[in-house]
């Protein structure tokens, strides 16, 4: 096969000429062979657009931590408060975030294996927020375990959209075997009937929520509460973190000298609350306690080096809080290998 036109000889190219010559030779070859294949494959494949299984792997010391997806809930800018509309639209804009119909909000479990025991922090919303939500069950099977397994629930609060997961379609209990446990003082106030019946209409049905997601448990005998800073099983620590509800609870949890916080609703727009920690939303039962709780414990965090998980930061929720100035900033982890498994011990 001749390619070099003869004039070749005489210019001064020639060489780089005939070694491109040369590399393009294969490929000249396979697009003869390819050419027919190509036609046969006119069509295009199908989409698949649905997304991979919503769950995610980290390892804390000894403790495997899997973060669940529930799903996304769309929460209005207008439910941030304590700054002015066209700031937050700024805030907002400056992560790329779109804010209509609402920001995109990821509603996050995390299943904790500390090696002994399968502990679960909170459990999703269920069918109590429409259908955009209520994934916990299915990802949680993804993942590699099964509802039956999950020995504790560990609720952060008391709201629809971490525990109406708590039962299932027929009001059974979900976690068959998992007893559940949450803060006295914030069952003290949603299940309380007294507080339930003078709460305003549109908060009664956060009430009834809260006290049929955990009936079942409690008929059983399988409900029971805890006080701040409780050790609720070794390596994990109920931690007091009020405010966004009376009793809102985070869970320290500790391995071989790794910390990680569950933290639960401490922040529900990272792009808004890190950059300006002051903020609260519409749904802070106290929001004056829920901006120094955030304040203090993004202090704490960054001081301490603990890792966080949050319930409603983008998913699969997990990383550090650093320090900008006055401000914070959230810093994603990266996806990445785990360290292998260490030997199963007896339950
Ligand atoms: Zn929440």
């Amino acid at each position: 096969m001749t390619i070099m036109p003869k004039t070749t000889k005489k210019t001064t190219g020639f060489p780089l000429r005939r070694a491109v010559a040369a590399a393009l030779l294969p490929l000249v070859a396979l697009g003869a062979t390819l050419a027919p294949l190509a036609e046969a494959q006119a069509a295009a494949p199908a989409q698949q657009r649905s997304q991979v299984p919503g769950y995610y792997r980290a390892a804390f010391g000894d403790f495997e931590v899997t973060a669940l997806f529930d799903g996304v809930v769309p929460l209005a800018p207008g439910l941030l408060k304590g700054l002015a509309a066209d700031e937050i639209q700024t805030l907002l804009a400056r992560m790329f975030l779109e804010s209509t119909p609402g920001v995109q909000t990821a509603v996050n479990a995390f299943l904790i294996h500390t090696g002994q025991k399968l502990v679960l922090v909170d459990a999703g919303a269920a069918a109590c927020f429409g259908p955009t939500l209520g994934r916990i069950q299915d990802n949680l099977k993804a993942a590699g375990y099964a509802p039956e397994q999950v020995d504790v629930v560990l609720l952060t609060h008391m709201h629809a959209d971490h525990l109406c997961g708590l039962r299932d379609a027929q009001g059974r209990a979900a976690f068959p075997n998992a007893t559940v446990r949450v803060a006295e003082r914030d069952a003290g106030f949603w299940l309380d009937e007294k507080t339930a019946a003078s709460a305003p209409k549109e908060m009664q049905g956060f009430f009834r929520m809260a006290s049929e997601a955990v009936a079942p448990y409690r008929e059983a005998g399988r409900l029971s509460t805890f006080a701040p800073g409780e050790v609720l099983l070794p390596g994990v620590t109920a931690m007091a973190t009020n405010g966004h509800t009376p009793g809102h609870s985070s869970f320290l949890v500790e391995s071989q000298g790794r910390r990680l916080l569950v933290w639960g609703d401490l922040v529900h727009s990272h792009a808004v609350q890190f950059a300006r920690p002051a903020v609260s939303i519409e749904f802070d039962t106290d929001p004056a306690q829920a901006i120094a709780t955030r304040r203090k414990v993004f202090e704490q965090a960054v001081r301490e080096g603990w890792s966080i998980a949050g319930a409603h930061l983008p998913f699969p929720g997990l990383g550090r809080v650093g320090r900008e100035g006055e401000a914070y900033r959230w810093v994603p982890a990266e996806y990445g290998p785990l360290p292998a498994a260490t030997a199963p011990s007896s339950r």
